[in-house]
Parts: C-alpha cells; sequence; structure tokens
C-alpha cells in the first residue's frame, strides 16, 4: 500500500514554492499527497515565523497532527524551524525540525528514516536550490524559485535572520527550468524569493533576467510575484509592457508615511514609491499594483497613519494586504519606545481594510466592458474559474473549456457579495 503524506504550508509564496516541489517529489517516489486533517504516514508542516501570528498558527498545527497512527513521522520546516529550533527540539511529538537551507532534502531524510537511519537534519545536503520541478498540472501557474535570503535588514523584519543572507540561482539553471515547465504545458510561470528584485548572479541583475527569459519562446505568460520597490532598475520598468508580460506586481510599499518608512529602514521613500507607480500607470493606467502595509508600526502617529490611508487611495491599489506590526525578537524595531497599543492597531486595521476594499472594488469595476485573456485553473458545474492576465480572479460559462488554457473574455460584470469580488465574463 502507498505511504500517504500531508503537507499544511504557511506564509509565503516562496514556501509555497518549495511546498509543491516536496510534494512532487514523494509523488514521483510513490506516496499519495492527502489533506493535512487525514490519516498519513508523514506529516509535514512548512512553517512561518513572520508575525506573532504566523507562530501562533503554526503552533497550532504542530498541536493538531491527527496521530493516529502511533509511528507517523512529524518534520517541521520553514522559517519557525531556524527561529524556534530549540523549542521545537524539545517537543517529543516532533521527530525532525529542519532548517530552511535543508529544506530540501526532506524527502531523503523521510526516506533514511524508513530504512531505520539515524540522521541528523543539520548533515543533510544544504542547497537552497535543489529543490525538483514541481510535477506537470500540480498547479497551473508554476513558480520558480530565482533567489534566497535578503540583505536588507528592515528594521521590523526576522527574515533576513531566519532565511539568511541574499543569494542568487545561477541563470542557467532558471532558464533550464523555465523551458522544462514550458515543455511540460506551464503556461504561466511565476518568479519567486525573498527579495527577488536583489537578484544578482555574476553579470546578470534582475532587469537581465527578466529580460532573457521574456526572450524565450513558447506560448507561456511571465508574472512577477511579490517585489521590494528598490532592487529593478528602469529596464525592468519597461520590460513591464512586454507581451509575455502580466500586468500586475505586488509593490511592498509597508507606510505611506516617509518618517515611519524611514524607521522601517525601508531603501525608498513614498516620493519613490510614487514615482515609480505614475511611470508604471502612464505606461498601462489598468495595471494592477497590489501592496503590503503594516499598521501599528512603533512611533506610528495619526498623522503617519493618515498618511497611509491618502496614499491607498491615492494610487489605486488593485489589493491591499494589511497586516498588524508585531514584535519580532532580535530585531531592532522591537527595541524602539513608543510600541502601539494593540487596540489602536485594531482600530487602526479596521479603517485600513474598509479603505482598502472601496479602493479594490473601484479597480475591478473599472474592467468592466474591456478584454481579459483568462487561464483557467477549476471547472465546476460548467463554471469555469481562473485568474486574468491583471490577477483578478473571473469566472465565466463555456462548452468544452479546458484547465490550463488561455481563453479570451470581454468582462461584463462583478459579484459584489464579498470582499475578493470576482469579475464575470463572456467568451469572445
Ligand atoms: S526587504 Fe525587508 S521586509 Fe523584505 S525580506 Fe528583506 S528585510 Fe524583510
Amino acid at each position: 500500500m502507498k505511504k500517504k503524506v500531508a503537507f499544511k504550508t504557511l506564509g509565503c509564496r516562496l514556501n509555497q514554492y518549495e511546498t509543491d516541489a516536496l510534494v512532487s517529489q514523494f509523488q514521483e517516489n510513490g506516496y499519495e499527497s492527502v489533506s493535512f486533517e487525514k490519516e498519513a504516514d508523514v506529516y509535514v508542516i512548512n512553517s512561518c515565523t513572520v508575525t506573532h501570528q504566523s507562530d501562533h498558527k503554526s503552533r497550532n498545527f504542530i498541536n493538531q497532527v491527527n496521530r493516529r497512527k502511533p509511528d507517523s513521522v512529524l518534520v517541521v520546516t520553514g522559517c519557525m524551524a531556524n527561529n524556534a529550533k530549540e523549542e521545537l527540539e524539545n517537543k517529543s511529538e516532533i521527530n525532525y525540525v529542519v532548517e530552511n537551507d535543508q529544506k530540501s532534502s526532506v524527502f531523503s531524510l523521510v526516506e533514511a528514516h524508513y530504512k531505520g537511519e539515524i540522521i541528523h537534519p543539520s548533515n543533510l545536503n544544504s542547497d537552497l536550490f535543489s529543490y525538483q520541478s514541481t510535477s506537470k498540472g500540480f498547479h497551473t501557474r508554476s513558480m520558480v524559485k530565482i533567489q534566497d535570503g535578503c540583505d536588507n535588514f528592515c528594521t521590523f523584519c526576522i527574515i533576513p535572520s531566519v532565511r539568511g543572507r541574499a543569494v542568487s540561482r545561477a541563470v542557467s539553471d532558471i532558464i533550464k527550468n523555465i523551458k522544462t515547465l514550458i515543455s511540460n504545458g506551464a503556461k504561466e510561470i511565476v518568479l519567486t524569493g525573498v527579495n527577488i528584485g536583489r537578484y544578482n548572479f555574476k553579470e546578470t541583475n534582475f532587469d537581465d533576467l527578466v529580460e532573457k527569459i521574456l526572450e524565450l519562446e513558447g506560448d507561456f505568460r511571465l508574472r512577477i510575484s511579490s517585489i521590494e520597490p528598490d532592487g529593478f532598475g528602469d529596464k525592468f520598468l519597461n520590460l513591464l509592457n512586454h507581451p509575455k508580460m502580466t500586468p500586475h506586481l505586488h509593490l511592498c510599499l509597508q507606510s505611506g508615511s516617509e518618517s515611519i518608512l524611514m524607521q522601517m529602514r525601508r531603501m525608498y521613500t513614498v516620493k519613490r514609491f510614487k514615482e515609480i507607480v505614475t511611470k508604471i500607470k502612464t505606461q498601462n493606467p489598468y495595471f494592477n499594483i497590489t501592496t503590503d502595509i503594516i499598521i501599528g508600526f512603533p512611533n506610528e502617529s495619526n498623522e503617519d497613519f493618515k498618511a497611509s490611508c491618502q496614499l491607498i487611495k491615492e494610487l489605486n491599489f488593485g489589493h491591499v494586504h494589511t497586516f498588524k506590526y508585531s514584535i519580532r525578537k532580535g530585531t531592532r524595531a522591537e527595541r524602539m519606545p513608543n510600541q502601539i497599543d494593540e487596540h489602536i492597531k485594531t482600530k487602526r486595521s479596521k479603517i485600513l481594510r474598509g479603505i482598502s476594499k472601496d479602493v479594490k472594488i473601484e479597480y475591478r469595476r473599472s474592467f468592466i466592458g474591456k478584454d481579459q485573456v483568462v487561464l483557467v485553473e477549476k471547472i465546476e458545474n460548467d463554471k469555469a474559474k481562473g485568474y486574468g492576465e491583471n490577477y483578478i480572479p473571473i469566472e465565466f460559462h463555456g462548452r468544452n473549456i479546458k484547465i490550463n488554457q488561455f481563453y479570451k473574455l470581454k468582462i461584463t460584470d462583478i459579484s459584489n457579495d464579498s470582499d475578493d469580488p470576482i469579475l464575470r465574463g463572456e467568451l469572445i
């Protein structure tokens, strides 16, 4: 009988990519992948520690593991495995705590376990990029890891301590990986990493890499996931017009106040952020710019908060992901005076979420009457769903629609009953 493996992934897209690659490896070696709530032989929790809430969720999943099989194996990896290693190693229910550097070797560790070999995770192969390509058809969007780690050291962020310093993957490996995915039928390639704009391998920077990828042949489109506003150059901004490039960037703002950005030690100003957005929107007014905002960073005054609200209204974001600042041990912001009361953070979050929702609906409404090319991800009761090039969810009806194919639609309507309204369209 096939052994069963269950994964739970928390946090960023990079974690999701790494889980996908590990699941593929387990599946190709005869394992059945089951949902985390089911009984399994192996449980892998790919944890996150970016906020206090992420720690809380990661701990909850560790406690929830459904251990109906007494000899099941529990592996905890991801950023919490780096940040709270000692605490996790002292938990008797966890068999292995695997730091990010060794995450790509989780499968070998489990195989060795079943052969009766005792390997300490620290002796596993340490390679940030040796994940195998995700299997054909595993996800409609195929993520490609180009970079890991970060040298920016924003004062609130624990990531450089848990993911390490910035490392870029060889250009030839990335191109080979993408060519394989395209020949396997991938239609959308998503570049992922911790701080991808800082990609730098020998003479190739991020702008050059994107240019090389866009020159590849094949019926695919390229999506840049989350990017900091400080790494890339003008060449990249010009490439955003390329027909294979999707008009969407998740450009992390964090605050609309110059003073708070400086205290966060972000590498740009509000003025520079606005210049980037203006340049992009001048080229394409419908370009989707989504962002993150941290609420209640130490010293955030009412004026600072209002500046964030104002900027969100002004820049017409397609989506704003807000989260409340939480202290991360060992960061510089931990030692800052004037930490903000929790109830003020909650109040500000509510206000900002309301503004973000209005801005998002207005942005999505502007697509009514426009065309979008949807990559279909699922079909339910004759209704196909997927994302358009601007990364907005879209649904439509049609016969003989296939998953992982592009369809051109005219947008006719928008659902109005949720925080995440879906566009509706008709085939052209
Ligand atoms: S750029 Fe700043 S927020 Fe992003 S990972 Fe690096 S230190 Fe963290």
